[in-house]
């Protein structure tokens, strides 16, 4: 055994950066960031009134970060799917799992890059992009081989797991492990779907449970991490008549808010759920850069539900894809910097 192992080719981070909006545009934000896709990085200019915010980090020098791929304002949401997510679903129709993360303030794009608007074709995101890639590969295939799909969705929030597709929304749900199907959520509702409408259906069912909680930052700050897994069962039989069965489960990954809270003038319950996000989310910084390092013997997967619940989906043979969001504008700089220095370490 030996600590010093080549860097993960299965751990992947791309940031991407949405367009400044258009209350941004008219409050006179200017854009800070600048997306080098030649060399895939993002350079975070220069603070402008550098100096004139008390107790913020500002300085006078342009920052530059690497990346595996980065994508600007302009990119579409299939040059994403393309890019960044499509390998990771391949590799599960292969009988592999895989993950796939949006990271970012609240307000940044991690909704709009994971759902996009599921009404418009060239606003969807990878979501139902996979859901299309994964039920096209399947009628393709079906001919030699034998498909099952189930689905589920869950919620982590305050390090408690709320079944989304459940009637019953209060019951705490116990995560467990057993040798013969590893780590698993006791309880957790599945359902069987036959096409990508009705796997649409089921998101959309599973949104209107999310917990969303008001801020001063953001009416509707997501407070909770949303795990929407699909497990993709195939089975082929071979010439010899001996059939092979394989699952690759895919978990889409929509996390809390990242920002620090100081910004939204939270206390007491708020307060006590966002040190729980952000040390959820450092936790699972910590497993995906131990990861990416090749030290898989000292991952520590146990820290958080989160990444005790992914535990077998990251690491191994299975891919991961951290999508760090960022928005351009100068009143962001500080939140902005900490998603790519996140990024960065997990890279
Ligand atoms: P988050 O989930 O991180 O809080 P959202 O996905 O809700 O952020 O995005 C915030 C707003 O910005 C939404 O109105 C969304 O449509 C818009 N937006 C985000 N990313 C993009 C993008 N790449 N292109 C255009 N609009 C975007
Ligand atoms: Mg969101």
């Amino acid at each position: 055994m030996t600590d010093i192992s080549p860097r993960s080719e299965n751990v992947k981070v791309v940031v991407r950066v949405r367009p400044l909006s258009e209350s941004e545009k008219t409050a006179g934000y200017k854009n800070v960031v600048k997306v080098d896709s030649v060399n895939n990085s993002i350079i975070l200019r220069q603070q402008p009134n550098s100096g004139n915010s008390a107790g913020q980090s500002y300085s006078n020098v342009d920052r530059s970060f690497v990346f595996d791929s980065v994508f600007d304002q302009e990119s579409s949401q299939m040059e994403v799917y393309n890019q960044a997510a499509r390998p990771i679903v391949q590799n599960v129709l292969e009988g592999y799992n895989g993950t796939i993360f949006a990271y970012g303030q609240t307000g940044t794009g991690k909704t709009f890059t994971m759902e996009g608007n599921p009404q418009a074709p060239e606003l969807r995101g990878i979501i139902p992009n996979s859901f299309a890639h994964i039920f096209g590969h399947i009628a393709k295939e079906s001919e030699r081989k034998k498909f099952l799909v189930r689905v589920s969705y869950l919620e982590i929030y305050n390090e408690e797991v709320r079944d989304l597709l459940s009637k019953n929304q209060s019951v705490h749900l116990e995560i467990k492990e057993r040798p013969d199907v590893g780590v698993y959520v006791k309880d957790l509702s599945t359902y069987v779907v036959n096409n990508a409408e009705d796997m649409e259906r089921i998101m959309t069912m599973g949104n209107k449970n999310r917990s969303v909680g008001a801020t001063q930052m953001n009416i509707h700050s997501s407070r909770s991490h949303a795990i929407f897994t699909v497990a993709v069962e195939c089975s082929e039989k071979a010439i010899d008549g001996n059939s092979t069965l394989h699952v690759g489960r895919l978990n889409l990954v929509d996390l809390a808010g990242s920002e620090r809270q100081t910004k939204s003038g939270t206390s007491g319950l708020r307060l006590r759920e966002a040190s729980k996000i952000n040390w959820s989310l450092s936790t699972l910084g910590n497993v995906i850069s131990s990861l990416a390092d090749g030290k898989a013997s000292h991952v520590p997967y146990r820290n958080s539900k989160l990444t005790r619940l992914l535990q077998d989906s990251l690491g191994g043979n299975a891919k991961t894809l951290m999508c760090a969001n960022i928005g351009p504008a100068s009143f962001n700089f500080d939140e902005t910097l900490n998603t790519l220095r996140y990024a960065s370490r997990a890279k």
